[in-house]
Formats: C-alpha cells, sequence, structure tokens
C-alpha cells in the first residue's frame, strides 16, 4: 500500500536520537543531550514581541505565497548588505523552515533520474529529500586529510552526463567545516560550466569561529549567480527553530516556480512566524551576538576537552555548533562484555551507560564517527566530557 518512493525512505536518525533521551528523560533518567541540532537559547523577546503583536492585530490570516512583502524586503536587503548579493523581494521566497526551503528548490528543478552531487558527510535529509523527488544522490566522499573539503578534481569526476546539481552546505553540518571564497569559487565554476545547478545551503552562517568568514556562493559572479539556489533560515542564527522560517533566493524563473509549488504545498508560512522573522532581521540584535560568543567559548570548551580523550580523533570546528568525532580509535574495546565495533554500539554504551545521548554519523555518510553538538549549556559541556572519558578509561 505503500509508495516505492516513500518505502526507500529512512526516518531521521538524529529525531530518533532525540525521541529516545526524551523518553529515558522522562522515566526520570538524567540524560544528556548533545545529539541535537538547534539553539539551547530562546528566541529573543524582541522577536518573541513581534509575533505578540502579530497576533494582538489580527495577522494571521493568509498571506502572500511566497511570504509577506515586507519580510521579502528584508531578507533581500540582509543579502545586499551582509553577503554583497544583489536580489529583489520577487527573487525571494519564504518557506516553512530551511528544510521546506531545500524541498522546494529540489521540486523545482529535478527531474526524475536526475543525479545530485553530495559531498560526505553530509547533512542525513539531502540524500532522503532528493529520492523523494525521483532523483539519484551521488555521494562523493572527500580525504580526511582536505578536512573532508571537496576538491576540484574529485568533482569533476563525480560529474556524469545525468548530473543536475551539486549541494554544497557551508558552514557544515555535521563536520564545521568552512569553504573559503577560493575554493567555493572554483567549484562553482566546474558546476557552472557542466551547466549544474548550486544548491548552497547557508544555514550555519552566523556561527563561525576564530575569525573565519562566511561566503555566499552567489556573490562570486554573475554567472555562479545564475545558477545558485540559495538556502537560508531563521531556525539557527536567530534561536528560531520551532518557528518553521527558511527561505530561498534565486533566478526569478526558478523563485516563481518555487512559489508556485508552495502554494499548493502549504500555501505559506505562519503569518505570525513571518512577522516574528521580519523582526529578527529588522530589531537589536545584540542577544544574537551575545548568543554566537557563547557559542564560540563552547566550541572551545567541547573541542580542547574531547582532544584530551585517547582513542578520539576530533575534527576541529570552524563553524556550525558540531564536534564530529573518529571514534574508529576504541574499535575492540569492550564495557562489560560489549565489544565496539562500530559507532552506533559506542553511541548506544554511552546512551546506557554514560546517560548522554550523542548522533552515530551512518546517516551522515561517515561511519565510525560519532556528531556531540555544543548547543548545550558548559555545565553539560563538562559533565558529558567527564562521563565519556570515564567510560574510555574503564573500556577493557
Ligand atoms: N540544513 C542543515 C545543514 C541543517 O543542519 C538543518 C537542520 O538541522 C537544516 C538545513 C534545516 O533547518 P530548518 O530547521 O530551518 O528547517
Amino acid at each position: 500500500m505503500i509508495s516505492e518512493i516513500a518505502k526507500n525512505i529512512a526516518p531521521s536518525s538524529t529525531l530518533a536520537i532525540s525521541a529516545k533521551a526524551k523518553e529515558l528523560r522522562g522515566k526520570g533518567i538524567p540524560i544528556l543531550g548533545f545529539g541535537v541540532g538547534e539553539p539551547d537559547f530562546n528566541t529573543p523577546e524582541y522577536i518573541n514581541e513581534a509575533a505578540k503583536n502579530a497576533i494582538e492585530n489580527g495577522f494571521t490570516k493568509y498571506t502572500a505565497a511566497a511570504g509577506i512583502l515586507p519580510l521579502r524586503e528584508a531578507i533581500a536587503k540582509k543579502l545586499n548588505e551582509e553577503n554583497k548579493v544583489s536580489y529583489t523581494p520577487e527573487q525571494i521566497v519564504v518557506n516553512s523552515g530551511a528544510k521546506h526551503s531545500l524541498f522546494n528548490a529540489f521540486m523545482a528543478v529535478l527531474n526524475p533520474g536526475d543525479e545530485v552531487i553530495i559531498p560526505a558527510p553530509y547533512w542525513l535529509s539531502y540524500t532522503e529529500m532528493v529520492k523523494i523527488v525521483g532523483a539519484v544522490p551521488k555521494v562523493v566522499r572527500p580525504s580526511k586529510q582536505n578536512g573532508y573539503k571537496l576538491q576540484a578534481d574529485e568533482l569533476k569526476n563525480a560529474i556524469t552526463t545525468k548530473t543536475k546539481a551539486i549541494i554544497i552546505n557551508s558552514p557544515s553540518n555535521p563536520t564545521g567545516l568552512v569553504y573559503s571564497k577560493e575554493e567555493l569559487k572554483q567549484l562553482a565554476d566546474i558546476a557552472i560550466s557542466k551547466d549544474l545547478w548550486i544548491i548552497s545551503d547557508e544555514i550555519y552562517e552566523y556561527l563561525v569561529y576564530e575569525g573565519t568568514e562566511h561566503v555566499c556562493i552567489a556573490s562570486l559572479s554573475d554567472e555562479i549567480y545564475n545558477h545558485t539556489i540559495v538556502i537560508n533560515g531563521f531556525s539557527k542564527g536567530f534561536a528560531m527553530t520551532g518557528w518553521r522560517v527558511g527561505y530561498t533566493a534565486s533566478p526569478l524563473e526558478v523563485a516563481k516556480a518555487m512559489s508556485n509549488i508552495q502554494s499548493h504545498a502549504v500555501s505559506h508560512p505562519s503569518s505570525i512566524s513571518q512577522k516574528a522573522a521580519e523582526a529578527a532581521l529588522t530589531g537589536d540584535r545584540t542577544s544574537i551576538h551575545n548568543m554566537i560568543a557563547e557559542f564560540a567559548k563552547r566550541r572551545d570548551y567541547m573541542y580542547n576537552g574531547l582532544c584530551e580523550i585517547p582513542g578520539l580523533d576530533v575534527l576541529k570546528p570552524y563553524g556550525a555548533f558540531y564536534c564530529l568525532v573518529d571514534v574508529s580509535g576504541l574499535y575492540g574495546k569492550s564495557y562489560e562484555g560489549t565489544i565496539i565495533n562500530n559507532e552506533a554500539t559506542l553511541a548506544k554504551l554511552l546512551l546506557d551507560v554514560a546517560e548522554m545521548a550523542v548522533v552515530p554519523c551512518e546517516d551522515f555518510g561517515i561511519p565510525n564517527c560519532i556528531r556531540l553538538s555544543y548547543a548545550v549549556g558548559i555545565d553539560v559541556i563538562e559533565t558529558g566530557i567527564a562521563r565519556l572519558k570515564k567510560l574510555v578509561s574503564n573500556l577493557q
């Protein structure tokens, strides 16, 4: 009774981990949650106020499918001022979260059988979303020595006559890698020489550390601009995961197609959330800057703490809020009879024994690794690292 496409789609393992952790917490077990991909900060008050005003003023009716004009104007202004790339409000489509933005983009440019190049490790929804629209994910595996950054020759070798698009995610979930302007330009030039779409997921743009610069790939040349769909949103940078507001910036023709698709699927994102998002961009962002400064501290704390644990190989993140840890150095060791021979066994041990939830990364295209989010308080990070250290020191 279930469609072939639906049968082929894996459930989201990150949501499954969060659900398991929640269930254990419900039973009174104080699980430390390193699985989540959302800021632990509450949405800043200036944004909440705008939403309350929207409700009080009856701004609770249908809006334009592509989103309210003042929000699209604010997004175009932001892209112009912060990312040095020029879009008109007509080229912006506001969606129900960046996940939805990606979905609209895939629906708008992919035909069944088209191949989409996805560099691993990747955010686990990319492959499944590509499959949902009937296209084919083509995973490329950049080497660890290059910090998992896709190289020009790797991209060239992966392109076939069926390739239609490439996904670039910088800053990346789960690696925290951030491509430089030169690296992006090199990849983009190859993509446009083959007439590919560049789907650029920039949802973590504000979360960059140690002076690392986020570059919007569409800003690099007119040709690149004409081949790019920028994906961004409010979830991570403004602590607004639950509000569900993302957006795309793209050539006009694609924007129209995405708006059309969206109008038949969800009509538009919540009117109240749109007002909140408009305020997020136009209001005083001091609280947002403070949140980002706090993430920078947590990142140092977690990275340094993990590096001290023998058997773990930790990738230094320059963006987003995750540490990717290769745990294969622990393989062959055991805990009370349980032999660790893959990342999933270790993740289960961590949940059962150390009472901490981490994400095993096979579904992110990187077996042997776990991902820990530092979108949690320093005290939680401190306790988690102590528990992890203890478990590792008790392995035989
Ligand atoms: N893109 C990446 C790389 C993500 O990690 C996530 C969320 O985890 C999203 C997109 C989705 O963001 P949103 O919550 O706005 O749908």
